[in-house]
């Protein structure tokens, strides 16, 4: 078994590698970039080393830094993780010329598959079913649309070279696949270095079904089962599961020996998975599953295999590349229970899931199961790396249970200022549709509006930001208030600001599941930020300096708290006002004298209105 490895990744991925590394006895090099020099993976590892500023072509892609690291620690052997640098077949290289060991997949497994025309024709040739399409040599976009219009729409143009979700376009009728072609091929030169494409039906109700496969140096292969990775958002997976629903056992035999004919046929040795895409308009068939692409490395979503499967696949990578045979054959494997993972990640959901960067003040995950991070609270997440938080992954002994399990995790997940998705999550894991397995690579789409975050806050955070509040409030100025309605709770309402907007609160008193830290309310996943109302408040005028207080929005006068010349005191209530459900509360901005009161109550008053003056004192 080697005995030193270094980890060329970073993040949550070189702390999976690390966890298994140490129990091994095996020692661990870490490699970071200049920003990541504090984060735990560096920390955890027995040593690390600088490779670079922030950008990962300064650092993490930087073959010569990794692999004078490796000399300057001794280290024996490599793992790259996955992105990166881990499907390089001339880093691969260049690791095992200078004597240390690859933990990866042989280079020229990494080349066979590593163009995704080039690995579709050398699986037609092995015998395994391919995704129908076009992957010729003749590039002019006069073939590649004929050859379009002869396989018939939808078709999806795919960069040979992409990856991560990239590169790819569907086109739905002839008189678009020109301008199709010209942007797919544009973003494939500016990503990939590489315009090539291919074409392939657009397979209709598509399900993302892969079959983690692994080889040992003695021409050995097994499976280790498939995961189901439908659930995606832009061809992107956000939930993976394993087993796949729906999946009986004979098209299981027939998928799972399709991916061990794929591996062999590249003499595959490591962790691999070969990813089919699946037409589930009538359930799974063996018949309408083919070949998409082989992923030659561990794969992100590895914890589910994992969990069903009760096996550490970086312990199966290490043992490999130590030259072991495959630590169980075929037939000692097998399927328990249910597992799912969802990636956690800093995105706002509300505004089209752009990334949500900056320091993470506020950070805290369930522990109710396996969650694999490589951030902590105070840690700050930046534009320079992938924006996963977190992949929360979790094991029942039916799907039900895992995502039940699952969905109570992540309405758990506590994240602020940075914003994530796990109430997103939460939602989807608990929709009715998911429950029932109807789940194909459109669901995201199709389900939208379930999905996406409420705009205004639920009713037990409500209760929670006003309870929050109620002793402060309920005191002195609260109970001029009172006189202005008859119903003898009114002392219990309080107004509150939650996520920038006002609401006036009837308190219940009513227990609510709902974390209040620093004024923050965490609620199923969603975090809203809570406060009383001020004076001035954001986006709402309200006071002014001069001491005129307008009518901030067209509404009703629901409470006036002072009469002409009363005393008071800057943020003093003075008006509540209500307009679309929502009431504001209008606040003294100074120390000073009702000069004028034009507001009554019930009054109706357009925007803009004089309502209060107020005098100061000096
Ligand atoms: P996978 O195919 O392993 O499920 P994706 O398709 O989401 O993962 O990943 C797209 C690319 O980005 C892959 O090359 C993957 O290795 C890489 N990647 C994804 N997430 C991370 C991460 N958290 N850290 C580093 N690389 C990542
Ligand atoms: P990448 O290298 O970016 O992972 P893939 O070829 O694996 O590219 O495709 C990514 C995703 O795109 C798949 O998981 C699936 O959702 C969708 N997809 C790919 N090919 C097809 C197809 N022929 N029909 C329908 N969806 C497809
Ligand atoms: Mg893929």
């Amino acid at each position: 078994m080697i005995e030193s490895l270094l980890i060329a990744n970073r993040g949550e991925i070189a702390r999976r590698i690390i966890r298994t590394a140490r129990r091994l006895g095996i020692r661990t090099i870490a490699v970071h970039s200049d920003v990541d020099s504090g984060m735990a993976f560096v920390r955890e590892a027995d040593e690390a080393l600088p490779i670079g500023p922030a950008p990962a072509r300064d650092s993490y892609l930087r073959q010569d830094r990794i692999l004078e690291a490796a000399r300057k620690s001794g280290a024996q052997a490599i793992h790259p993780g996955y992105g990166f640098l881990s499907e390089n077949a001339k880093f691969a290289e260049a690791v095992i010329a200078a004597g240390l060991v690859w933990v990866g997949a042989p280079p020229a497994a990494i080349r066979a598959m590593g163009l995704k025309n080039a690995a579709k024709q050398r699986m037609i040739a092995a015998g395994v079913p391919v995704t129908p399409g076009y992957l010729g040599e003749d590039q002019s976009p006069e073939r590649l649309q004929s050859e379009a219009d002869a396989i018939g729409y939808p078709v999806l143009i795919k960069a040979v070279a992409g990856g991560g979700g990239k590169g790819m376009r569907r086109v739905e009728r002839t008189e678009d696949f020109a301008a199709a072609l010209a942007s797919c091929r544009r973003e494939a030169t500016s990503s990939f270095g590489d315009d090539r494409v291919l074409i392939e039906k657009y397979i209709l109700s598509p399900r993302h079904i892969e079959v983690q496969v692994f080889g040992d140096t003695k021409g050995n292969v097994v499976h280790l089962f498939e995961r189901d990775c439908s659930l995606q958002r832009r061809h992107q997976k956000v939930i993976e599961e394993a087993p796949a629903p729906g999946m009986d056992a004979a098209t299981r035999e027939a998928i799972c020996q399709a991916a061990v004919k794929a591996a062999r046929a590249v003499e595959y040795v490591g962790a691999g998975t070969i990813e089919f895409i699946a037409d589930a308009s009538e359930g799974l068939r063996a018949d309408r599953i083919w070949f998409m692409e082989m992923n030659t490395r561990l794969q992100v979503e590895h914890p589910v295999t994992e969990a069903i499967t009760g096996q550490d696949l970086v312990e199966w990578q290490l043992r490999i590349a130590s030259g072991e045979p495959l630590p169980l054959q075929q037939d000692q494997l097998e399927i328990h229970g249910w597992a799912m993972e969802a990636r956690l990640y800093a995105e706002n959901p509300a505004t089209g899931f752009l990334p949500s960067i900056g320091r993470l003040d506020h950070l805290r995950l369930p522990e109710t199961l396996r969650i694999d991070s490589g951030v902590e609270q105070g840690d700050e997440i930046t534009a320079y790396y992938d924006p996963m938080l977190a992949k929360l992954i979790s094991h029942g002994a039916s799907r039900q249970e895992a995502a039940r399990k699952l969905g109570e995790a992540a309405g758990q997940v506590e994240v602020w200022p940075v914003r994530s998705n796990a109430g997103f999550l939460g939602r989807t894991l608990r929709h009715p549709d998911f429950l029932a397995g109807a789940v194909d690579t459109g669901f995201i789409d199709r389900h939208a509006e379930d999905l996406v975050p409420p705009s205004e806050p639920a009713e037990a955070v409500l209760q929670a930001a006003a309870t929050a509040l109620l002793p402060k409030q309920s005191q002195d100025v609260w109970t001029a208030l009172t006189g202005f309605r008859l119903n003898a709770e009114i002392d219990r309402q309080v107004a509150v600001d939650v996520g920038k907007r006002l609401y006036l609160v009837q308190v219940n008193g009513a227990q609510t599941t709902v974390r209040m830290e620093n004024g923050v309310l965490f609620h199923d996943g969603e975090a809203w930020e809570f406060g009383a109302p001020r004076a001035g408040h954001a986006g709402h005028g309200g006071g002014s300096s001069d001491g005129t207080i307008i009518a901030p929005m067209p509404g009703i006068i629901i409470a006036v708290s002072v009469a002409q010349g009363d005393l008071v005191k800057r943020g003093q209530p003075l008006i509540v006002i209500e307009a679309m459900k929502m009431e504001q509360v209008l606040h003294a901005p100074f120390d000073g004298k009702v000069a004028e009161l034009r507001a009554s109550q019930g009054n109706q008053v357009v925007e803009g209105s004089l309502l209060v003056r107020i005098e100061g004192d000096g």
